[in-house]
């Protein structure tokens, strides 16, 4: 018998700690609770019973000191931009965004003639995932942190460079 067998017959599981950490992390990923405008609606639709986004383990966090992720579900003001920004600097490393609708994404119906809206959120904060529609729906939202845990199952997080070539 080999030293492999051997062990799973005694029920050890050997494992890369990178694939355990991410496991964790892709399993129990926390968003900031809040909302900016009728995307949120959507959001929170999709963290309701029926839609029940808790079942991948998102759950949302009321201080950005415990989140990871931070979804951006509205219009982006420019009066909003500098909290956004702030909140986003109080989340810890390795933190993730993602950008839900057209506001978000480039700034919607507001692209040409909104004087008061950033034309994306990627100007003021880095976006991992960005999810189509006005509103999207939440399935949309549901397949984007899918996308997401399967970029996080890709991170070598114990990598030296990995934080330097986050920021
Ligand atoms: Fe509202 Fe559409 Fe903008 Fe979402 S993308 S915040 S639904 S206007």
């Amino acid at each position: 018998m080999s030293i492999d067998e051997q062990l799973r017959s005694d029920g050890v599981i050997v494992a890369k700690m990178d694939d355990l950490l991410n496991w964790a992390r892709l399993s129990s990923m926390w968003p900031v609770s809040f909302g900016i405008a009728c995307c949120a609606i959507e959001m929170m639709g999709a963290m309701a019973a029926t839609y029940d986004l808790d079942r991948l383990g998102v759950f949302p966090r009321p201080s950005p000191r415990q989140s990871d992720v931070m979804i951006i579900a509205g219009t982006v003001t420019f009066k909003m931009a500098d909290r956004i920004k702030r909140l986003y600097e109080q989340m810890p490393e390795p933190r993730y965004v993602i950008s839900m609708g057209s506001c978000s994404n480039c700034g919607g119906p507001y692209w040409q003639h909104g004087y008061h809206v950033v034309k994306g959120v990627d100007k003021i904060i880095p976006v991992d995932i960005y999810v189509q529609g006005c509103p999207p729906r939440p399935e949309a939202l549901i397949g984007a942190f899918l996308e997401l845990q399967k970029k996080i199952e890709k991170e070598h997080i114990l990598h030296e460079k990995y934080f330097e070539e986050r920021a």
